[in-house]
């Protein structure tokens, strides 16, 4: 009940900031925004909104969305009928709460936020859904793999199905300086420096990343590295994929198996 009273009021407040920078301008949309008794937590997401209504209203013909039921903000045209999730945080954002309205009517994207920069990267989360097994979705795979002139490397970009990890298909190969991913963490065994290798590999995904963006309009949203996979005591096992990296929208909506005959 509380939830609800709280939720009704946000849905006021954006109301009413959203009236000001409509009938009025930015300017005391940002002074009711800054004056006004808001809650924090509510005022970096409706600071995020405002900004991004004021810089793509009319590049995407956008609407403000009155039901937040369906995880929009904002109904708008980007490349045909689209819909936009504006937030600062991808923590707490999943790729299963827009999966049932991207299958009953059409493609959403997620406007993230970056305060400091104050830039949004709109992010295409429009993983076309697989026909073969109706399960999975085909998301673009960065897979790294040695090769024999050191430093070089094999880098491809996949795209598979998140259920079975068929329909795999190399959409782009490349040669690239850059170490594996294994040969970058080989130092960080200790439980201790186990955040620094989570962010070591993040910062080599985004730098994959911005290779592929310019190579080609597919980002990636997974790492994988082949590796061979102990299943028995006796080391017996198999040559598969191991995923390294994972968008933060892709966490457990993906089967890690899946992959392992990319
Ligand atoms: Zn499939």
């Amino acid at each position: 009940m509380e939830d609800l009273k709280n939720f009704q009021k946000y849905l006021l407040l954006r109301n009413r900031l959203f009236y000001k920078f409509n009938g009025e301008n930015i300017r005391s949309a940002k002074e009711f925004l800054e004056t006004k008794d808001i809650p924090s937590t509510w005022k970096a997401g409706l600071e995020a909104e405002l900004f991004f209504y004021k810089k793509f209203e009319t590049k995407l013909s956008l609407t403000p969305t009155l039901d937040a039921g369906d995880n929009s903000d904002f109904s708008g045209d980007y490349n045909g009928p689209a819909r936009f999730d504006v937030t600062t945080n991808l923590d707490y954002k999943s790729l299963i709460d827009y999966e049932k309205s991207q299958y009953d009517w059409g493609d959403y994207y997620i406007a993230l936020f970056d305060r400091k920069a104050r830039e949004f990267e709109i992010l295409d989360i429009n993983f076309p859904f697989c026909d073969k097994c109706g399960e999975g979705r085909l998301f673009p795979i960065i897979v790294v793999e040695e090769a024999n002139n050191k430093p070089f490397n094999w880098v491809s970009l996949y795209e598979a199905c998140s259920y079975d990890g068929y329909d795999s298909q190399k959409i782009i190969e490349e040669q690239v300086l850059c170490p594996t991913p294994s040969e970058l963490i080989e130092d960080f065994k200790h439980p201790s420096v186990q955040m620094k290798k989570r962010e070591t590999l993040r910062k080599y995904s985004e730098a994959l990343k911005r290779f592929f963006k310019y190579k080609n309009q597919k980002i990636p949203f997974l790492l994988g590295e082949y590796d061979y996979i102990i299943t028995d005591r006796e080391g017996g096992g198999y040559w598969g994929l191991n995923i390294r990296w994972e968008h933060p929208v892709l966490k457990d909506v993906y089967n890690p198996d899946a992959f392992i005959k990319i």
